[in-house]
């Protein structure tokens, strides 16, 4: 799809033109006010256009706005320190400009830390646009017309929790036992997860619980790597300042960060990991990016961290992760709709109440569009919500209220 000479994936649509937004609201260019429970798909996560992050942003333009490769600007030091503090066993950071960079350099350095080749996704996950972030989770179809992509990956089925406690317990054996064939004497250099949950695919589906400690544990066991794609997890998204905090003493060795690191001012990605562990890499891996940490991009990035850390907004956002699934599932669950979550990634599943793979959420969206509410759905019959962690619950109320009612109408309707 071209819209005005830019190029759209046919999932990701075009919708409309943003003239303004600030807070949990968007505005089109009719003027048409939108409640937004998309947060940009995690990337505005303290609320559109927050004012402290956009006047650092500012600020740092007026200073300077570049460092070459072979320099570093002040803030990118003070941020470096700032956000190895902050995420749990890594004491150093790669600049990278994205999400997608950041996992492609995550498995670069995987490879060259170990000397292995093999790495192991997940199908139907999602972690970026090139060749090997890919060809962790790629659909078949999706990949057809650029294969080949990069050898040696692996994708093993998702563990997602169902609620039946038996049934969990079960997919996690089998889960177990699939892994250990997996990391047995086949020399696999890193296992990609994000962190209990997948936020990158439309969907939100979450593991059953015992996954992520699960994954530390055979990876470290067999000398694999464990590399933990925080891109849409990161920046209290989890209702954790990081999603694997969610998890009492899990450490991976490498981390992928991006979206809300600096709350949609600028775009910046990070990788973090330990100076033993990358150190002897670098001069194999030759690590560089014209672009990575812009320092414009760094300074927001400090405000946004340390405006989480300030405001503890991951409570926050654990709070309205509650009522939102609480609130949903007393409205929806009568109809067949199906509610799970993580912090706030909540999955909305009209998979019972459809009869025609993604009508109804395609119809849910345009309606809930039309009622003043920004939703997304990539054309399965799932709606993956995200509203700003910073929500109020007035706001929280008002979405619910006319998602209920888009979908009650909607599913009666087709
Ligand atoms: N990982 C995850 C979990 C994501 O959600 C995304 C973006 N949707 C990416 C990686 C890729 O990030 P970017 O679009 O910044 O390249």
């Amino acid at each position: 799809m071209i819209v005005n000479r830019i190029v759209y994936n046919p999932l990701l649509h075009y919708r409309f033109r943003v003239s303004r937004a600030q807070g949990s609201r968007l505005w089109d260019d009719a003027d048409h006010e939108l409640l937004d429970f998309t947060s940009g798909w995690n990337v505005t996560n303290l609320g559109w256009n927050h004012p402290e992050v956009n006047e650092a942003l500012i600020r740092q333009i007026e200073r300077n706005t570049y460092a070459p490769m072979w320099t570093a600007d002040a803030v990118q030091e003070e941020y470096a320190a700032a956000l190895t503090a902050a995420y749990p066993g890594v004491d150093t950071v790669l600049r990278v400009t994205g999400g997608t960079e950041a996992n492609e350099v995550a498995i670069k350095l995987a490879r060259a830390a170990t000397g292995r080749r093999r790495i192991i996704g997940f199908k139907n996950s999602y972690h970026g646009q090139l060749f090997a972030s890919l060809a962790l989770g790629y659909v078949p179809e999706y990949v057809e017309a650029i294969a080949p992509l990069v050898p040696e990956f692996v994708q093993l089925d998702y563990p997602q929790a169902m609620g039946d406690e038996a049934a969990d317990k079960a997919t996690l054996s089998s889960f177990k036992r699939r892994l250990t064939d997996e990391l047995e004497g086949r020399e696999v250099a890193a296992m990609v997860i994000e962190p209990g949950i997948i936020t990158g695919w439309g969907d939100g589906r979450v593991a059953v619980e015992g996954f992520v400690e699960l994954v530390r544990e055979l990876t470290a066991k067999y000398g694999t790597l464990m590399i933990v794609d925080e891109v849409g997890s990161g920046f209290s998204r989890m209702g954790k300042l990081f999603g694997i905090q969610r998890y009492e003493g899990v450490k991976p060795d490498i981390v992928a960060l991006a979206k809300a690191i600096a709350n949609g001012a600028a775009g910046l990605g990070a990788v973090l990991t330990r100076a033993e562990l990358v150190e002897p890499t670098i001069p194999k891996a030759k690590y560089t990016s014209t672009f990575g940490w812009m320092p414009p991009a760094c300074a927001a990035a400090l405000k946004t961290l340390q405006i989480h850390q300030r405001d503890r907004v991951w409570e926050q956002a654990e709070m309205s992760s509650q009522r939102l699934q609480q609130g949903l599932r007393k409205e929806l669950e009568p109809l067949g709709v199906r509610v799970q979550g993580m912090g706030l990634v909540v999955r909305v599943d009209l998979t019972q109440c459809s009869t025609e793979p993604g009508a109804l959420s395609t119809a849910v969206e345009n309606e809930c569009l039309k009622q003043g509410l920004a939703v997304i759905q990539l054309g399965a019959d799932v709606l993956q919500l995200m509203p700003a962690c910073t929500v109020t619950e007035a706001d929280l109320d008002e979405g619910m209220g006319v998602l209920s009612e888009a979908i009650r109408t909607s599913a009666e309707r087709i």
